[in-house]
C-alpha cells in the first residue's frame, strides 16, 4: 500500500513571529523555516509502517514556494522514499491545498493520506477534514494511536474526558496529534541518501486546479503586551490582592 504524507514548510516553531507593521500578515522574511512539527510525526509514522512492513512506498508531497523542497528533502532523509512539489509563488489557503491534494490522490492512488492535525503558522486545521470531504473518503483527526488491519484502519483519539477509538474504511485521511510518536533524529548518510531520492516538481495548473485566494486577510496585529508582574511578600497577601484588586477569588 502507498501512502501520501502532507508536508508543509512553516517558520520554526522556536521563532517569534512579528506582525508587519501594515498588518497584513505575519513578517517571516529571512526567519528559519522548518517541517511543521506535526507533519513530521505523520513522517514517522509512515517510516513505522513500512519498516513494520505495513506499508510499500512512502510519498511526501508540499505546497508551496520552490524552498519547500528542502521540507520534502527532510522527509525523505527520515525515510519517504520519493517527493513531489505543486510549486507555487502565491498564497495558498487551506481548500487550495486540500483540492491539490485531492488531485494528487487521484493520480497517485494511496491507501492512506497522513497530515498533521495543523499547520503551527495559520493554526487553520482544516485541510485534512477538507481534504476528506473533498475525495468522501472516512477520516480519523487529531488520532494518537494507529494501526491497519484488513482494510480497516484503528486510530484512537483524544477527545474531552478520555479516549475514542474509531474503526475506520479504508482508503482514509489521517490527522495526526504529537502523542502519536516522536520523530527520529535524521542522521548525516541519510541526509545524503535523500539527495538522490526523486522529486518531481509540478504546477497546479498541470493539475487543473485553481488556487486563487477565498480569504482576506483583514488586519493582523500581535496582542497587547503583558504587564510586568509582582513578586508578593506571602501567601496572605497574595490571596488579599487576588480578592481585592484582581478580583479573581
Ligand atoms: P492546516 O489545515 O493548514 O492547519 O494544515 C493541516 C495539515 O495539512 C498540515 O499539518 C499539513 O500536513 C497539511 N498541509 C497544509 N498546508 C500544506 C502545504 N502547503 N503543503 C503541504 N501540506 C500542507
Amino acid at each position: 500500500m502507498k501512502v501520501l504524507v502532507a508536508v508543509k514548510r512553516v517558520v520554526d516553531y522556536n521563532v517569534n513571529v512579528r506582525a508587519k507593521t501594515d498588518g497584513t500578515g505575519a513578517d517571516i522574511a529571512n526567519v528559519k523555516m522548518s517541517m511543521n512539527p506535526f507533519d513530521e510525526v505523520a513522517v514517522e509514522e509512515a517510516v513505522r509502517l513500512k519498516e513494520a512492513g505495513k506499508v510499500s512506498e512512502i510519498v511526501a508531497v508540499s505546497m508551496g514556494v520552490s524552498a519547500c523542497q528542502d521540507t520534502i528533502r527532510t522527509a525523505l532523509a527520515m525515510g519517504a522514499d520519493r517527493g513531489i512539489l505543486v510549486e507555487s509563488d502565491t498564497e495558498l489557503q487551506s481548500l487550495a491545498v486540500a483540492k491539490l491534494l485531492k488531485a494528487l490522490v487521484d493520480k497517485e492512488a494511496p491507501g492512506l493520506v497522513l497530515l498533521g492535525k495543523q499547520a503551527i503558522d495559520d493554526d487553520s486545521n482544516q485541510t485534512a477534514q477538507m481534504l476528506a470531504a473533498l475525495l468522501g473518503w472516512a477520516q480519523g483527526t487529531f488520532i494518537s494511536k494507529l494501526e491497519l488491519g484488513d482494510g480497516k484502519a484503528t486510530v484512537i483519539r483524544e477527545v474531552d474526558g478520555g479516549l475514542e477509538t474509531d474503526s475506520l474504511t479504508m482508503p482514509t485521511v489521517i490527522s495526526v496529534d504529537l502523542r502519536l510518536n516522536e520523530p527520529r533524529f535524521v542522521k548525516l548518510p541519510n541526509i545524503m541518501k535523500a539527495k538522490k531520492k526523486p522529486l518531481e516538481v509540478i504546477k497546479p495548473d498541470a493539475l487543473g486546479v485553481d488556487t486563487s485566494p477565498r480569504l482576506v486577510y483583514s488586519n493582523y496585529r500581535e496582542p497587547p503586551a503583558r504587564k510586568a508582574g509582582i513578586k508578593v511578600p506571602d501567601v496572605a497577601t497574595l490571596v488579599d490582592k487576588l480578592k481585592n484588586e484582581a478580583k479573581v477569588i
